[in-house]
């Protein structure tokens, strides 16, 4: 296998060192290091195989990283990336965005040894983009179809993944999806710059291939009922994720220029997807030559900080309430946004936004930070007579989702959910309280991660078949 051809990049690298912010855009490329075999090969014999894989323990899908990274050290990508695929239905989008930190990495031996962990998520990229790149990634052929079908609210990560494993075993598979493309938040949460958009895509054109229905533009609880996809489908899931932005009601939250992040990073998804967005072309929703203040502690403030950046902005501060020991979002994101000129206004939180029709500036309260509170972190208190303004042309609100009224949306009061907005589910069957009906990913759990999404999706899959296949046998023996 020749290097030219296994050449690839190593996302692990994609940070330019020390990038300012006010550089010029037509400037900002992306610094890739080639992640080359040889790469691939030097991570993978890192491998201890130690007996008792953390790393695989870690991983919310218990991928067999041991396996597939003795596979990469031997030359055989192939069945490196069989074995890859038997556990996870898009490893190269894990590879590129899973917070490794956090799982499988941040639980290798060698790193915990204090001699860095094996680029695992680099690894598992590798294989499967080198997959692609040979044509090895083929759509499924059914060998016997099912009569049944089943109706997946959501085309996002839970939502393709269940619909490509009960599509494995010959159900009929319609996804319904507000959106005009598929992918979710893979698509128009997650920037360009840590998941390329042509990856989505080609994973949902495989499920085209492979004989799933999409039904795209379909909005239920607008332009379908949940009754009719009850009546159209032997079984449902819901999967629609967690999708309304939490507000801060301060002084001011009214003017113009103060945006909801989702809003700002669709925009910028959909105009790197090429299409025609009315408020980012008259530079509304486009940080070019402008001071931005994204408000929020988390990925997704992550996310808006470092597209601001690469939209030619003239500042851009991130403004925390607790300090960075405190923060929800990875570290790696933060070390990251911080090389690339971002400032983070640790300890701070807005009280006032300020402007006659638009947001010129934000007065902002520090805070100091007491004891924790019920969530395990210190509890921020304002700090008497510490205001001061900062200057804002434009305002990112990252503070976290919460779940759509869903009862209300599928006029359904009988669908159960929790306080917090998310649908309840027996957790051994993954079904709703209405029978036939399941749900998974983040409107089961709350705003979480793809891995998680997807293992949810794959779970369900597995109790769906089990509930058509019973339904099936109580019908026969009814006949
Ligand atoms: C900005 C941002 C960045 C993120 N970055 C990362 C990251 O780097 N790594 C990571 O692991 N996780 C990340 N996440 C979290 C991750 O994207 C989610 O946990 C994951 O996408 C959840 O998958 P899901 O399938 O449950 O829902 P979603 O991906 O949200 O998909 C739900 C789908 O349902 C559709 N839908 C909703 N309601 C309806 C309806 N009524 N009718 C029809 N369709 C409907 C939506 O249009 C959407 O396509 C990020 C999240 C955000 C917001
Ligand atoms: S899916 Fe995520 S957690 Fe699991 S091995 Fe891949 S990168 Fe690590």
């Amino acid at each position: 296998m020749s290097e030219k051809m296994l050449k690839f990049v190593n996302i692990d690298q994609q940070t330019p060192n020390k990038r300012k912010a006010k550089k010029r855009v037509d400037d900002f490329k992306e610094i890739y290091a080639e992640f080359i075999y040889n790469k691939a090969k030097e991570q993978s014999s890192r491998c201890s195989q130690c007996g008792v894989p953390f790393c695989q323990i870690h991983c919310p899908l218990h991928n067999n990283i041991p396996d597939w990274l003795k596979l990469t050290a031997e030359g055989r990508i192939r069945e490196a990336s069989d074995l890859a695929h038997s556990t996870n239905n898009m490893p190269e989008i894990c590879g590129r965005i899973c917070p490794q930190d956090r799982l499988c990495e941040g639980n290798c031996v060698i790193e915990k040894s204090g001699h860095g962990t094996v680029t695992i998520g680099s690894v598992e990229k590798y294989i499967t983009d080198t997959a692609w790149e040979k044509g090895w990634i083929k759509p499924i052929k059914i060998i016997e179809e099912q009569d049944q079908s089943v109706g997946i609210i959501g085309a996002g990560p839970a939502g393709l993944a269940c619909a490509e494993e009960i599509r494995k075993i010959g159900y009929k598979v319609t996804i319904y999806d507000r959106y005009d493309r598929p992918g979710g938040l893979l698509i128009y949460g997650i920037p360009n710059f840590k998941l390329e958009k042509f990856v989505v895509e080609r994973r949902t054109n495989l499920l085209k291939e492979s004989g799933i229905k999409f039904q795209l533009n379909k909005d239920v609880g607008k332009n379908l009922t949940l009754e009719e996809l009850k009546k159209k489908h032997d079984a449902v899931l819901i999967a629609t994720g967690v999708y309304k932005s939490r507000e801060i009601e301060l002084p001011g939250h009214n003017l113009k220029n103060i945006f909801p992040a989702m809003e700002f990073l669709t925009a910028s998804n959909r105009k790197g997807l090429g299409d025609k967005v009315k408020d980012f072309d008259k530079g509304i929703l486009n940080a070019e030559n402008k001071n931005i203040i994204v408000i929020g502690g988390g990925d997704t403030a992550m996310d808006c900080v470092r597209t601001a950046v690469r939209q030619n902005a003239k500042s851009v501060k991130c403004l925390y309430r607790r300090d960075r020991e405190n923060m929800p979002g990875s570290a790696r994101e933060v070390h990251n946004a911080e090389e690339e000129g971002v400032e983070f206004i640790w300890l701070s939180t807005p009280k006032k936004f300020i402007g006659s029709e638009k947001i010129s500036s934000v007065l902002i309260e520090k805070m100091k930070l007491d004891k924790a509170d019920s969530s395990g972190r210190k509890k921020p208190i304002p700090i008497p007579n510490s205001d001061f303004e900062m200057k804002a042309d434009l305002v990112i609100k990252a503070l976290g989702f919460d779940p759509e009224d869903l009862p209300k949306l599928f006029d359904n009061s009988n669908l159960t959910v929790s306080k917090h907005g998310t649908i309840k589910i027996n957790l051994k069957t993954m079904e709703t309280n209405i029978s036939g009906i399941f749900a998974a990913g983040d409107i089961v759990r709350g705003a979480s991660l793809v891995v998680w999404a997807i293992r949810d999706g794959r779970d369900v899959a597995i109790e769906i078949q089990k509930y058509l296949k019973e339904k099936k046998f109580n019908k026969i023996k009814a006949a």
